[in-house]
């Protein structure tokens, strides 16, 4: 969570600075700050709320100079106000910075610090960061300072510090993502690729524990005991268009448009005469069990991969949400595989999971949009989504990729485990760019329904089989941008319990599909009809029965089943998407949400 840049060189600082915050408001939208150094001090500037009110603050055009820092805030610790704002100082105003992460033993540091003289003026685990470097600082040593400090420190962090005296800007981390961008006599600190990449498509992925020290003609990358690093410089493939909103009202929406597109990428060179071309060494035969750990929309996303995995491959696959599955002890080791999800590649739960499945002996493959992210890293062997860069807060066509390479990953593995592969699976899959515009084509009329059920209070979607994740990805979609309440559930479990919820207001949308459960949604259906439930039907069938439960159809087209989640997820996007908009709501930064989470 939370943006970081940080800049040196001889453009305007604080514009450098905040086009990349801009770019980067989708990790953190609560508050925002800026420091510059100038001449030989510190000046800075916060504001609660979102970054235009830093931008327009008069007081931002003195944020000049030739190096500065600046920050997009999430808030862990310390509710969103001006004070708990980054940059955080040290008591003398000589040291600022901004962070990612969390300081976990910042209670202990913070007495001792106090217990020492410092005087604290936020609520925040950071601002122990910069008391631990001014505990620290003697003249002209900042860089051992900022060892030093972070020696004392548990937890994740991502740090860009400036000193008032000195002539280079530093950078650190530690579990949590921070790059270096590499200019002509410039240099650039980001918490991800958009935030450089107007400057420059050169950059370098720090690692855990290394400290990268820049002034504008150079970069020194050291670990903690001070080894020189030779970093490797990656050229980044990302054009400055696919960050931009390139007309279209949100970045979820052009997000969404863009699916055909990304679903080809994610395709591109990977089936070669109706063959599955994937790098990578993992064989089937020697593999006992599959693991799928992830979060959010990624787990449902696996979730989706464990129907299709078993049903391709006959192998038993278990998910988890990463959270639950670090905590839990898990049976993992030699011989099975854990497949980690997640379009960030830094979600911190998934990259412990990682690193607990390796610790046990098990291999790890990675499904990963962000490349060069810790995950990517971490991981003996990744798929790259190959989508683009996605901007918007809640997930589309990341959902779609992911699902498109478990796909691709099954696949390859039930071709070399010795399964046939049915040629109608790859037939459709090459085809489903086009079946996912005939979708989007007819977006204005899921707009009209949206119209309908823009004021209810609370939603149900059902499915069953391959579509049960759908139901729940559509209902996460609707909730985290409309904000109405939305329950994702198995159409065969809704007499269980959340049949309760029916009445004449409770719109339920069923996904039901031409396939062997059929006739069960349908009588689902007619359950929810006979209790005056509003029904919203998303099917591929031209069933008079469906017609006559239903309030509002969306007609999908036919594929097979086991594509047919990828086609049904889209007016389901598109739905939430117009209920949100109808509403008023900013879905690229709903309340409370941030794009990757990296903590905890
Ligand atoms: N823990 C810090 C805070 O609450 C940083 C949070 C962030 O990553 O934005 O201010």
């Amino acid at each position: 969570m939370c943006g970081i840049t940080g800049y040196i060189g001889s453009k305007k600082t604080y514009e450098v600075l905040l086009d990349g915050l801009r770019r980067l408001e989708y990790r953190g939208y609560d508050s925002s700050g800026i420091a510059v150094q100038v001449g030989n001090s510190i000046k800075f500037l916060k504001r609660k709320g979102k970054i235009i009110e830093l931008e327009k603050s008069p007081e931002i055009k003195n944020m000049v100079g030739t190096m500065g820092i600046s920050h997009t805030r999430w808030a862990t610790h310390g509710i969103p106000n001006e004070i708990n704002a980054h940059p955080h100082l040290d008591c003398k105003k000589e040291i600022a910075l901004v962070h990612n992460g969390i300081i976990e033993n910042y209670h202990q540091l913070k007495e001792k610090l106090v217990r020492e003289g410092h005087k604290f003026i936020s609520a925040t685990d950071t601002e122990v960061v910069a008391h631990l470097i001014e505990k620290y600082y003697k003249k002209n040593n900042f860089e051992s300072a900022v060892v030093r400090a972070i020696e004392d420190i548990h937890g994740s962090f991502a740090l860009a510090i400036i000193h008032k005296d000195s002539e280079k800007l530093i950078a650190a981390r530690r579990g949590s993502p921070l790059i270096i961008g590499v200019g002509r006599n410039e240099n650039f600190i980001g918490s991800d690729v958009p935030a450089i990449l107007k400057f420059t498509k050169k950059v370098i992925y720090l690692n855990d524990d290394e400290i990268a020290i820049l002034s504008p003609n150079n970069i020194i990358v050291k670990n903690l005991q001070g080894k020189i690093i030779r970093p490797k410089v990656n050229e980044i493939k990302w054009s400055l268009d696919q960050i931009e909103k390139g007309g279209f009202k949100h970045f979820m929406l052009k997000e969404i448009f863009e699916q055909p597109q990304a679903i080809s990428n994610a395709l591109s060179a990977r089936i070669i005469n109706n063959k599955i071309k994937l790098d990578l060494k993992i064989n089937p035969k020697n593999l006992q069990r599959i693991f799928l750990v992830a979060c959010g929309t990624a787990w449902h996303a696996g979730l989706v991969g464990k129907y299709i995995i078993e049903k391709l491959t006959r192998k038993s696959v278990e998910v988890d949400i990463a959270s639950e599955f670090r905590y839990r002890n898990p049976i993992i080791g030699k011989g099975d595989l854990l497949i980690a999800v997640s379009q960030s590649g830094e979600t911190a739960d998934t990259l412990e999971s990682i690193k607990l499945a390796k610790h046990q002996g098990a291999k790890t493959l990675g499904i990963v949009n962000a490349v060069g992210s810790s995950i990517a890293r971490e991981v003996d062997e990744v798929i790259y989504l190959q989508a683009g860069p996605e901007i918007g807060v809640a997930s589309t066509k990341a959902f779609t990729c992911q699902v498109i390479c478990l796909l691709l990953f099954a696949l390859y593995m039930g071709e070399k485990g010795g399964n046939k592969i049915e040629k109608i699976v790859i037939k459709d899959l090459q085809a489903l760019p086009k079946l996912i515009k005939k979708i989007l084509s007819k977006s204005k009329d899921i707009q009209k329904i949206a119209k309908k059920y823009v004021n209810a209070q609370s939603s149900l979607y059902l499915g069953r089989g391959i579509n049960f994740p759908i139901a729940l990805e559509g209902a996460l979609k609707l909730k985290e941008i409309s904000y109405i309440h939305a329950e994702g559930y198995p159409a065969g479990e809704m007499k269980h319990g959340p049949i309760a919820l029916v009445d004449e207001k409770l719109p339920v949308i069923f996904i039901a599909n031409d396939d062997h459960t059929l006739e069960k949604i349908i009588s689902n259906m007619e359950e929810i009809k006979a209790r005056q439930g509003k029904i919203i039907t998303v099917t591929n069938v031209a069933a008079e029965k469906i017609k006559k439960v239903s309030d509002d159809i969306i007609g999908v087209p036919k594929t097979s089943e086991i594509i047919s989640a990828l086609i049904n997820v889209v007016p389901l996007q598109i739905l939430a998407y117009y209920v949100a908009d109808l509403r008023g709501i900013d879905m690229d930064k709903p309340r409370n949400l941030a794009k990757s989470v990296t903590v905890e």
